[in-house]
Order: C-alpha cells, then structure tokens, then sequence
C-alpha cells in the first residue's frame, strides 16, 4: 500500500513525500478511507503510531472539496475542531495540519492556555478552516463571545484518555454541548475506561473500530 492508493488529493500526497514518508503505517491504511466516507471512528492507538496523519490528512482533504463556512462575526466559519488535552500536543497538531495543508488553500490556528488572549482573540474574529485547541482556554473565549462553533462540521477529540485523566471530563462535555449535532466526529485514545466509553457511545454515531 502506498499514499496514491488511499484517494488522498495530489496536494495532499506531494507534502506527505515532502515529509520523506513512502508508506502509511497501519491506522492510517484504516482511518484515511473511513474519514474519506464520512464514517464516525473510534481509535485505539498510543502517540508514535501516525495517529496525527491519520485523522488530519483525511480532513484536509474533506474541507479542501467543500465550500467555506462563514462565522457570526463575518469570518472564515471553523470546519474542523481537534481537542487535545495539552497546550503541546495542541502545538504540535496544529503543526502537523500546516505541514500537510501547505499545497491547500485552508487555514488553521492553535488556542491553549497560559498566554495572553488577544492574539488568539483576533485569530478567532478573522476566522479560521481548521481550529487545534484545548478545552479549557477553548470554553474561556466561548464564554467571552469570541468564539462560533456553530459551523463545525467535525470533531476530533485526540488522546481522549488523557484528557480525562487530566481531569477535563466536563469541560469536554460542555464543548460538546456548543457543536452542532450533525457532525463527523473522530475518537482517538489509547486506552478505553469505561469513562471513555461512555463519552465514545454518547459522540459517536455506528463508528468503525480501529484498534493498532
Ligand atoms: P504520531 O503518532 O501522530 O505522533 O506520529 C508519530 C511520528 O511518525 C511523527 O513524527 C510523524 O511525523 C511520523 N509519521 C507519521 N506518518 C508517517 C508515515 N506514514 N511514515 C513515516 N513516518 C510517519
């Protein structure tokens, strides 16, 4: 198997041998054509695996087919929410989405906290295709009105285990509770407590497994 068998657009496997890799691992063999068709995925999968190429390539290329959204504050509406449960894994996604991205015409930005607001403010009002973020800072700009998630069409929750560990349960859930229902949403976690269960039953829709 390799990238021009996955139906991945021609800008989208240019920068993946950009990056050197000739073959995709394993979950991303699963997860490209499930995303592709619009499927709902519940992923077992530890950091190291290409989790990240797994679930971004697959959106790009879904966001790059379709039309804009347009935000309340007359902006780019964001497309696509990934939620992770550290402001570095936060970083280091929003990189890899740049990476990827850089043949496409979409933009991202990456919100955590600990650093001022402003920036991530007027990031939020220009508007972005595709936002990285953690949960709280994430609630914190919603909570100030400087946020529209009403056009997310999908959600990737990343290191769901983590997140919870870390305590962050119910800010997940109130996130989820601001997104609308008709969306594409994609779990991935290492490990599955019954906590995670719970949240995957509540979020996902007649999702595929995939476990590596
Ligand atoms: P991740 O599991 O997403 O944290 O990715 C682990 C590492 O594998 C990252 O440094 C990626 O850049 C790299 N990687 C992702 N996909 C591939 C691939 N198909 N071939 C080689 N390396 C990859």
């Amino acid at each position: 198997m390799n990238f021009d068998e996955l139906n991945l657009a021609p800008a989208i496997v240019q920068a993946v041998r950009e990056q050197g890799y000739e073959t995709p691992t394993p979950i991303q063999v699963e997860a490209i054509p499930a995303v592709l068709a619009g499927r709902d995925l519940l992923a077992g999968a530890q950091t190291g695996t290409g989790k990240t190429a797994a679930f971004t390539l697959p959106l790009l290329q879904r966001l790059s087919q379709a039309d804009r959204a347009r935000s309340q504050f007359g902006g780019i509406g964001i497309r696509a929410l990934v939620l992770t449960p550290t402001r570095e894994l936060a970083a280091q996604v929003e990189e890899s989405v740049r990476t990827y991205g850089k043949h496409l015409p979409l933009t991202s930005a990456v919100i955590f906290g600990g650093v001022g607001m402003n920036p991530q403010i007027n990031a939020m009002k220009k508007g972005v295709d595709i936002l990285v973020a953690t949960p709280g800072r994430l609630l914190d700009l919603h909570q100030q009105g400087h946020l529209d998630l009403s056009t997310v069409q999908v959600l990737v929750l990343d290191e769901a285990d983590r997140m919870l560990d870390m305590g962050f349960i119910h800010d997940v859930k109130k996130v989820l509770a601001l997104l609308p229902k008709a969306k594409q949403s994609l779990l991935f976690s290492a490990t599955f407590s019954d906590e995670i269960r719970d949240l995957a039953g509540g979020l996902l829709h007649d999702p595929q497994h995939i476990q590596v």
